[in-house]
């Protein structure tokens, strides 16, 4: 058995892989051979990830605000407190808060040697995510 206090600093999400201020923090670090990997995110309003795939996919669960996710190719979801979604091995998408909301989301990785939590791409363009539904229509 292992504790860890709340001594764990809040992280700061890295530019390369998020637009706007994102913050993390670690709620599982696996050790080997555990592999499950879990943060807890806070989107602030309009902030994003860059698109993304998890070789081992991936579950976001929303516990606050009002946020949004899209695949590529597909149309940018709503996604609420209690929505769960699960993005397959290899599907490329993006997650973030709406423009008006932050939201934050628990999300859970498998990561071992041979599989990152995620590969990076480019970031969503702010043309990209203004054809974001309205959370109030
Ligand atoms: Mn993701």
């Amino acid at each position: 058995m292992q504790i860890t206090r709340s001594s764990t600093d809040t992280a700061k999400g890295p530019a390369d892989w998020f637009t706007g201020e994102v913050y993390i923090d670690a709620v599982a670090v696996p050790q080997a051979p555990a592999r499950v990997q879990a943060n807890l995110v806070h989107f602030t309003p309009g902030a994003r990830t860059a698109w993304h795939t998890h070789p081992l996919g991936q579950t976001i669960y929303v516990t606050e605000g009002i946020g949004l996710c899209q695949r590529r190719g597909g149309s940018i979801e709503l996604i609420r407190p209690g929505d769960r979604v699960f993005f397959e091995p290899g599907e490329e998408h993006w997650h973030g808060a709406t423009a008006n909301r932050l939201m934050v989301h628990l999300a859970l990785n498998e990561v071992d040697d041979e599989h990152a939590a995620a590969h990076w791409g480019e970031h969503v363009s702010d043309d990209e995510y203004a054809a974001a539904p309205s959370p109030r229509s």
